[in-house]
């Protein structure tokens, strides 16, 4: 017997439509230059909407954005799929082929882009013959737009549009919250990018998810920033958590400066930011000379968070960086880290190692691991290393146009290419990538653990460690350090700093120092490209 609840769908245009009902007032800063309401993100979109009719894109299309986090982009963000068309947000980072590759994979049918990245994209437009219109989303960069019939103004496009005065939400059925929303391409390190298409259903659980208490807990007393990019995997969902929150937006538009991140945060006030570890390693310098005293909760994600740079923020802002765990298959969000009740009254290093694990799942989210070799679940016992699996109704299923099949299970769980442990009360811990691990001897060196050692030492910036080829253990640890200007310290003082933390045999052979470290698009250390620079420099 069925239950006899309203068939209301789930879909994007109620986070649109709750937000102008219940928080018109709310704000959405750009860059700290520019103010709007959540109303005026509402009629700008529901111009936008008119204006993609008038443009002629089907419902289904995939409809891009080549742009940094501003409101234009959040615009975007709404009426795309509220219209029934499908956000592709493209990394702005990606090479040219790849750029290529996604467009033309992807069948996208207008591109709007940011006027400072328009050089950028255009040298490639030729070879996307499927798109028919460029749309320029205006800024200050001066950056010069051919005269072009396929290219297009966006304030002109959208202040020319008539506003669509219905109801959005009432033009879904329960089985167009099934419907595609958006589609996000995963970093193409092992292949081709491979595209993670979202729902509507599936992109408002995640955006429950994230106002989960106990977790990110995004409320309407929140002032939230993204500088995680709008293009890597929805900004962890922060942008329409916010708006359905009713939380305010501060997006900190293209420029990624550490001061002018740290001077958002304080003259806005922001209480919740998320970014990758390596843009939190750059604002440290800076973090004491800024009143963030507002700040509640900081987001990290997208690679491990040492343990000490965790605490650096802890000690200067009295709030630690909290792990997210996700994939761009995740939408993206699958852990937050954190300790609970039990751990009150837990030693202050038990509290540390805790919080230096990845956390627990969000709610609907399930996890388990996997023998590598079997494929066998493995116990929830805090020690057994397994393949980290993952189900819900936020995560992957199957990727666009592409067979991945050895990326699921036979039973349709999502094989994550992380090794990971699970412990009695469920918090995942992640020791390292399946492709980062490092074999030596027919035993396994964590290189995940390796770096956190090494970045406890204070003279150390940023850490690598990568396997170099060894003919009698197979592979041995290579350490690639950065240090802070003006440090004289050397390979054998770090290797003494970090000799108590791990086993003898784990210390890396060599420790070569570096200016920086290669970044991937967005903003990770490129494991993939110091290898490859490493092979050539060092000819391995
Ligand atoms: P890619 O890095 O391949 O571009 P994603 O951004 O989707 O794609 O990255 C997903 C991967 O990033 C995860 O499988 C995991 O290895 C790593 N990762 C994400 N969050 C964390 C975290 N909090 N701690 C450690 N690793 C993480």
């Amino acid at each position: 017997m069925d239950g006899l609840m309203q068939p209301r769908p789930l879909t994007i245009a109620h986070v649109l439509e709750r937000a102008e009902r219940l928080y018109a007032h709310k704000q959405v800063v750009t860059a700290g230059v520019e103010r709007v309401t959540f109303a005026g993100v509402a009629g700008q979109t529901r111009r936008l909407a008119t204006a993609l009719d008038s443009l002629g894109v089907p419902a289904g299309a995939r409809v891009a954005t080549f742009a940094t986090n501003t409101r234009r982009h959040l615009e975007l963000y709404l009426a795309v799929p509220v219209t029934k068309r499908v956000l592709h947000s493209i990394n702005i980072r990606l090479s040219a082929e790849h750029l290529e590759y996604v467009v033309n994979h992807a069948g996208d049918d207008v591109v709007f882009v940011d006027r400072g990245l328009f050089p950028r994209i255009w040298p490639s437009a030729a070879r996307m013959p499927r798109v028919r219109h460029w749309v320029v989303l205006p800024d200050d960069s001066g950056a010069e737009i051919p005269a072009d019939p396929r290219v297009l103004d966006y304030d002109e496009l959208v202040a020319a549009a008539d506003p669509f005065a219905g109801s959005f939400e009432d033009s879904f059925t329960l089985a167009e919250e099934n419907l595609a929303s958006g589609l996000c391409y995963t970093s193409g390190t092992t292949g081709p990018p491979k595209g993670v298409l979202y729902s509507h259903r599936s992109t408002v659980l995640h955006c429950l998810g994230t106002l989960a208490a106990g977790f990110i807990g995004l409320s309407e007393s929140d002032v939230v920033m993204p500088i995680v990019p709008m293009f890597h995997a929805n900004a962890w969902g922060l942008p329409y958590g916010a708006m359905m929150a009713g939380a305010s937006l501060v997006l900190p538009g293209p420029s990624a400066e550490p001061d002018h991140l740290l001077r958002l945060m304080e003259s806005e006030r922001v209480t919740v930011a998320g970014a990758v570890p390596t843009v939190w390693t750059s604002l440290v310098p800076g973090l004491r000379s800024h009143d963030l005293g507002a700040t509640r909760f900081l987001l990290g994600g997208g690679s491990a968070i040492a343990p000490a740079l965790s605490e650096t923020y802890r000690a200067a802002l009295g709030v630690p960086i909290t792990h997210s765990w996700g994939m761009t298959e995740i939408s993206p969000v699958g852990t937050i880290g954190g300790t609970r009740t039990q751990h009150r009254d837990a030693s202050a290093e038990h509290r540390v190692a805790v919080r230096a694990s990845q956390g627990q799942p969000l709610p609907l989210v399930t996890l388990r691991i996997a023998d590598v070799e079997t494929g066998e679940e493995l116990p929830r016992d805090g020690r057994a290393v397994g393949e980290l699996q993952v189900a819900g109704p936020w995560v992957a299923g199957g990727y666009f146009q592409v067979d991945a099949d050895d990326r699921f299970t036979t039973d349709g769980w999502l094989r994550t290419g992380d090794l990971a442990t699970i412990d009695g009360d469920g918090y995942l811990r992640l020791v390292d990538r399946m492709k980062d691990l490092i074999k030596s001897g027919g035993e396994w060196i964590s290189s995940v653990e390796l770096e956190a050692a090494l970045v406890s030492h204070p003279d150390v910036v940023e850490a690598a460690v990568i396997a170099r080829p060894d003919p009698r253990w197979v592979e041995r640890p290579v350490a690639y350090v950065v240090l802070r200007d003006g440090s004289t310290a050397t390979g054998e003082e770090l290797l003494r700093h970090i000799t108590p933390m791990v086993a003898k045999w784990w210390l890396p052979d060599e420790v070569v120092f570096m200016t920086a470290l290669p970044k991937t698009g967005t903003g990770k250390l490129s494991k993939t490209e110091l290898r490859a620079s490493a092979r050539v420099a060092q000819a391995w």
